[in-house]
């Protein structure tokens, strides 16, 4: 693509419509878009192999090409090419599902004008290049097309569509620390991003982990904000995260790697801009650093600046466990909705890390008989039962589950398809797949685990009548003890353990009962209508802010 000028082919048989979009872009003003039409998919694909079209212009309804099979051979063949999908009004359906599928957009003939068609090119042209270089992730791919998804399903405008779409601030830092031998010298890389700031401040995790990216710190981001608005909490998302495995480092390694992160975000965060919290890899040691590094910078004791501390430098009573107490909440309610009674009930549960093996604990104090968990290391099933505590105390001899003696081997792939009544996904995103999800074999889904289900699983899922408990409802228990945590710090007040489990149910039920009234209403699956819930708060406030300057 040369700067301003555009090359896009439209591929479309009605040489009505054909004639129509290339008056539109005659009158509309902007870069120069040259239009090159063709009526074949199948010409149009030759077209794209022979080099020089920046995006595609494609109906869906050709002589050689029938609905979303038109998108999809196109897609398997022009990977890389973005694509606006043309439809008429009554294939809406269709156009969705080309964009859930990877489309950029989609237009509805008929409905352009000029202008909205010019916006969409060059919206789509921006999108595919930020997917294609500095955003280029699954995860961050799966958080967007969940966003475009709802945000079509609820008519959302465009520019807040392509606002929303991206994280609003961004650092990327590299930094060294030290590792045991002193003239050892590691560097990494660190993220922080704050996705909506129109909110209040930020709020949002730190996770260390090999594989962490921006793409993926982003797509956290972007969950958090849902997350928070559904759960009406006065923030904005954030995430952060920094790219090594701390499994390799000592005490002393995780210490400096985070005093010298914590250095490297500095201007970034502050108990009224933004306020991290642990995630995967970090833990109320680590915060207690971060806290303590931010306080030597400023000069005095700033509690506020994180959640997740122990409760001895102004952590709130409930936190630690907060998040996997959360998620039992919510599976209570939905086994209510669905009539299964937990005692007696079955669970599985991936990950046994804060939020898997408290969730775990929880679902056996109700009742519920846990079968299989598991950990990096390995999976463990038992069919008559596992206790947590004993799994407890042979992680503090092991490190991980491996060798645990009670149960037999199992590979956390095998773990996802036991039949039970409950499957909680607790380690990573992208566990749920197209590959494996029609052999899932559980009654609800509560994610734990942010994204760990991707959105052509969730198809398969939902024909199967699980009830999906999607992330940002069944995990939202730790943010919202840790915005109790820092109203407790802000004002110097001290809740008791019952005070906070009280209100925490208060909110989630509250949530939960919403998004599904929400999802009946509509006939929406529950994480678009929890999406919606949450995308639709965020979208009034950034009107009723306006817009500066
Ligand atoms: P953690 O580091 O305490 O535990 C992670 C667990 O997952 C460990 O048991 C680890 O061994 C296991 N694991 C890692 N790779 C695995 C693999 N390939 N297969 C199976 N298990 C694997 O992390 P956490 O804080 O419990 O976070 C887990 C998930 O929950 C993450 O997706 C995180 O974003 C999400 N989450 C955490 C919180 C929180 O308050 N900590 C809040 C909301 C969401």
């Amino acid at each position: 693509m040369e700067q301003n000028h555009v090359k896009v082919l439209l591929i479309e048989d009605n040489p009505v419509q054909a004639r129509l979009i290339q008056s539109l872009l005659a009158e509309a003003s902007g870069p120069g878009i040259e239009l090159e039409t063709l009526d074949r998919l199948r010409t149009g694909l030759e077209r794209v192999g022979r080099g020089g079209i920046d995006l595609v212009l494609l109906d869906l309804i050709l002589p050689d090409g029938q609905g979303l099979e038109t998108f999809l051979r196109f897609r398997a063949e022009a990977p890389d090419t973005p694509v606006v999908v043309l439809t008429g009004l009554d294939d809406l359906r269709i156009a969705t599902k080309a964009v859930e599928g990877g489309a950029q957009d989609y237009l509805v003939k008929g409905q352009v004008s000029g202008a909205v068609l010019t916006r969409s090119i060059r919206y789509a042209l921006q999108r595919a290049q930020a997917r294609s270089g500095e955003w280029a992730s699954p995860m961050f791919r799966l958080a967007q097309q969940q966003f475009l998804k709802a945000a079509q399903i609820m008519g959302l405008d465009d520019n807040l569509r392509q606002r929303l779409l991206f994280p609003q601030r961004s650092m990327v830092v590299s930094f060294p620390f030290r590792r045991d031998g002193y003239e050892h010298v590691e560097t990494v890389f660190g993220y922080r991003v704050q996705h909506v700031l129109s909110m209040g401040p930020t709020k949002g995790g730190i996770r260390y982990h090999p594989e962490v990216d921006l793409g993926e710190v982003s797509a956290l981001a972007m969950w958090m904000t849902w997350k928070c608005s559904l759960m009406h909490l006065p923030y904005g998302g954030a995430k952060g995260g920094v790219r090594i495995d701390p499994t390799w480092l000592s005490r002393q390694e995780l210490q400096r790697l985070t005093r010298r992160f914590t250095s490297e975000i500095f201007t970034m965060i502050g108990p009224d801009k933004d306020i991290p919290a642990p995630d995967m890899g970090t833990d109320e040691q680590v915060m207690a650093w971060l806290m303590d590094t931010y306080s030597q910078q400023v000069g005095y004791g700033v509690p506020t600046v994180v959640t997740g501390k122990p409760v001895v430098l102004g952590g709130s009573l409930g936190r630690k466990e907060a998040t996997g107490r959360g998620l039992v909440y919510m599976v209570e309610e939905a086994a209510r909705h669905i009539g299964l009674g937990l005692p007696g009930s079955t669970a599985v549960v991936q990950g046994f890390g804060n939020v898997g093996s408290n969730a775990a604990r929880f679902l056996t104090e109700d009742g519920v008989k846990l079968i299989a968990v598991s950990d990096a290391s390995t999976g463990i099933y038992n069919s008559d039962g596992l206790s947590v505590d004993s799994l407890h105390a042979h992680l503090a001899q092991n490190r991980f589950l491996e060798g645990y003696p009670d149960g037999d081997a199992i590979t956390n792939e095998e773990l996802l398809e036991l039949r039970c009544d409950i499957l909680a996904p607790c380690a990573l995103q992208n566990q749920i797949t197209a590959e494996n999800a029609a052999r899932v074999d559980c009654r609800i889904l509560a994610e734990g685990a942010n994204g760990p289900t991707t959105l052509e699983a969730d198809e398969i899922l939902a024909e199967k009548g699980i009830l999906i408990l999607p992330d940002i409802l069944a995990n939202a228990g730790g943010v919202t003890v840790s915005y109790f945590e820092w109203v407790q710090g802000l004002q110097n007040l001290m809740w008791t353990l019952d005070e906070i489990n009280d209100r925490l149910r208060a909110i989630l039920s509250e949530a939960f009962q919403r998004t599904l009234a929400r999802a009946e209403r509509d006939n929406l699956d529950m994480r678009t209508a929890a999406l919606i819930e949450g995308i639709d708060r965020v979208a009034q406030a950034k009107l009723k802010r306006g817009l500066f300057p």
